[in-house]
């Protein structure tokens, strides 16, 4: 997808500060971050969204959310929170999936 903007992060068309990479997830820092810690990880493929992830993608979206707790335990994060906007009613703005993986705070419940 040359038109998708985490695409073109993840191929390193677009510049983006590397957290993690192998050759199927790539994960950088928010440019914008919510949180002392905020990276994004997502897979290479391209999914638009969660509730597009089909049986083909269990495998994809389950090695995300374990390479998200590694790369928490690896940043030394003890507490921390992992979010997927799912449409944009929802706050979604990149459409390909991502994980929000947020720490370094006190985090409140419900979120906004
Ligand atoms: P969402 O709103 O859940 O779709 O999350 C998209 C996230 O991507 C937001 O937190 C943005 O700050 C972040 N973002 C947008 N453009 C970039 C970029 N070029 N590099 C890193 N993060 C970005
Ligand atoms: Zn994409």
């Amino acid at each position: 997808m040359s038109d998708c903007l985490f695409c073109r992060i993840a191929s390193g068309e677009i510049p983006s500060k590397k957290v993690y990479a192998d050759d199927r997830i790539y994960a950088f820092h928010d440019i914008a971050p919510k949180a002392p810690t905020h990276v994004l990880v997502v897979p290479r493929r391209h999914i638009a969204k969660l509730a597009d992830a089909g049986a083909e993608d269990r495998e994809i979206v389950g090695e995300v959310v374990a390479r998200a707790a590694a790369i928490a335990r690896d940043l030394g994060l003890e507490h921390y929170r992992l979010v997927v906007n799912n449409g944009e009613g929802a706050g979604q703005t990149v459409f390909h999936l991502h994980f929000h993986l947020l720490g370094g705070r006190t985090m409140t419940w419900p979120p906004g």
